[in-house]
């Protein structure tokens, strides 16, 4: 009886203490002891993580960054107005993340994951820290397929394959964002998910963006991450993480990303701000040592990953500023060596009026012709070298007086390819268009075309294409090499266009 009413006792007990909720709780709280710029430094905070998130008696959040026993530093990740030396700072015990979700296609966000956008308040979200560990070696598969972005220069001489990091690079106002842009808009029904970072840009031209965007049907597609020059240097730092964050949830479902980082030049220069005053050595160029780590380590998370992780793909696009014309500055260079090839924009081609102004022979993809279909890696596979040797031609070609015949074949023919890769924006080329467009080349169908004629030639090429091969077209978008049958049914149809002119019925100049 009495053992039956103490286990009764001990029942009742454990219940209580279960339910039990103090009526204090502890809580880490902190005080700033100093601010400068975006830097705040506090004591009191013991026991914190590097990384972790805090926040001020504002509201604002912060991220701890330097830990000393008894000072931490704090990075702001909001504005320092109504942050007071004295005033309180608390721990969040977690650290700095980011929402994901499909709910997030078609938003545009902050780097926490704040909307900025006027939908609304996104719905309770599931969050993941902004910095992950890149995938293992194990996990990775070779770059295999191709990522058409549907600019000419771009798709024929320097493929991008998909889980490819592709840097673009160039003076101001070269096209940089152009092409990261029309490379977004142009994945319109490919099943691929786009992520634009903005990083450290105008807020007019971050808008810009936002607005081409929409015009053009990509925003239900794409998630845009913004940190303006204006915003919190911490923000900006923090953005690119937290893009690739989103970039990593689509890719473990399998699915293939593209992700913009626009630019990591702004990137690199807010880490310079934020290590300066945290009184981190500066090292050359007064960027800290560890620039190269947190560039590596960003663009290392995209990749290709094995059918059995489901196959799914991270394309990086990153973007970065020259200065007048300089490839060998420490920034520039350290991305050229992470990267997997970059496409040169040069500031003389784009006053010359050779949009987009790729040079391409400072340009380079290293694994996408691995990737690249089997109809153009056939057909184009000689083109950049037949174009590089033009460009030298061209060079000399203005102190000889005298040019044999095949030498101003081969001028005229590199003169017309040239004229063929200029494309304006928003005008994507499907893979087959360009197939034909080449071809028409190589096959010297466009030999005896007119200069100012070629690009209304094209047009019409490639409009009666797809009514009239469509057959081919589609066998060609799904990997087929061009047999000589092929190729023959091409020419005919190309030579039987209407308007083609009869000059350009020549017999052909086999190339
Ligand atoms: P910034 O250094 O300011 O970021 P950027 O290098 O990103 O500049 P963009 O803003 O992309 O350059 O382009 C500069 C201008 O060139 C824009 O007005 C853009 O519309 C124009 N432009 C770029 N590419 C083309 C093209 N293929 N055809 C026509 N105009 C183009
Ligand atoms: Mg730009």
């Amino acid at each position: 009886m009495l053992e039956k009413s103490l286990q009764n006792h001990q029942k009742a007990f454990k219940k209580t203490l279960a339910s039990y909720k103090p009526l204090f709780e502890t809580e880490d709280i902190g005080r700033i002891i100093s601010l400068a710029g975006p830097i705040a430094q506090a004591e009191g905070l013991a026991g914190v993580h590097a990384e972790e998130l805090v926040r001020f008696a504002d509201g604002t959040l912060g991220m701890v960054s330097s830990l000393n026993p008894k000072v931490a530093g704090v990075i702001l990740l909001g504005s320092a107005e109504n942050i007071r030396a004295g005033s309180e700072i608390r721990r969040l015990g977690r650290v700095v993340d980011i929402c994901i979700g499909r709910e997030l296609l078609g938003r545009v966000i902050d780097g926490t994951g704040v909307p900025l956008d006027t939908k609304g308040p996104l719905p309770d979200l599931e969050r993941r820290p902004i910095e992950q560990p890149a995938p293992p070696i194990m996990r990775r598969a070779p770059v295999t397929a191709p990522l058409e972005t549907g600019i000419k220069v771009i798709d024929g001489l320097i493929p991008i394959g998909k889980g490819q990091r592709e840097l673009i690079l160039g003076d101001r106002q070269t096209g940089k964002t152009a092409i990261a842009l029309d490379t977004i808009v142009n994945q319109k029904d490919k099943n691929i998910i786009c992520i634009y970072a903005a990083i450290g840009q105008r807020e007019s031209s971050t808008a810009k963006v936002i607005h081409e965007l929409n015009l053009h049907g990509a925003m239900e597609y794409t998630i845009v991450v913004v940190a303006t020059g204006q915003d919190a240097t911490g923000l900006q730092f923090i953005t690119p993480y937290a893009a690739t964050t989103i970039a990593e949830y689509f890719m473990e479902q399998g699915k293939d990303v593209l992700i913009v980082y626009d630019d990591l030049t702004r990137h690199a220069r807010a880490y310079r701000e934020l290590s300066l005053l945290l009184e981190r050595s500066p090292g050359r160029e007064a960027y800290p040592g560890d620039i190269f780590y947190i560039h590596s380590r960003l663009l290392e998370r995209s990749t290709h990953l094995r059918p059995e992780y489901g196959n799914g793909s991270i394309t990086a696009l990153p973007v970065i500023e020259t200065e007048a014309q300089n490839l060998a500055a420490y920034i520039p260079t350290n991305l050229i060596s992470i990267t997997d090839g970059q496409i040169y924009l040069s500031p003389d081609l784009f006053a010359k009026g050779f949009l987009p102004a790729v040079d391409v022979g400072k340009s380079v993809s290293r694994v996408g012709g691995k990737a690249q279909k089997a109809g153009f890696r056939d057909l184009v596979g000689q083109l950049r070298l037949s174009y590089s040797q033009f460009e030298e031609l061209e060079t000399f070609s203005r102190f000889a007086s005298r040019l044999d015949a095949e030498t101003t074949k081969n001028l005229e023919r590199g003169k017309r390819l040239r004229e063929l890769l200029r494309q304006d924006r928003f005008q994507g080329y499907r893979d087959f268009e360009q197939i034909i467009i080449m071809l028409a080349l190589t096959e010297g169908l466009l030999d005896q075309v007119p200069m100012e004629k070629i690009r209304e030639t094209e047009d019409m090429i490639r409009s009666q294409a797809a009514n009239q091969l469509v057959e081919l077209c589609r066998e060609i978008s799904k990997g087929r090499i061009l047999t000589e049958k092929d190729k023959e049914k091409i020419c005919h149809f190309i030579k039987d266009i209407p308007g083609l002119g009869q000059e350009a019925q020549a017999p052909a100049v086999k190339g």
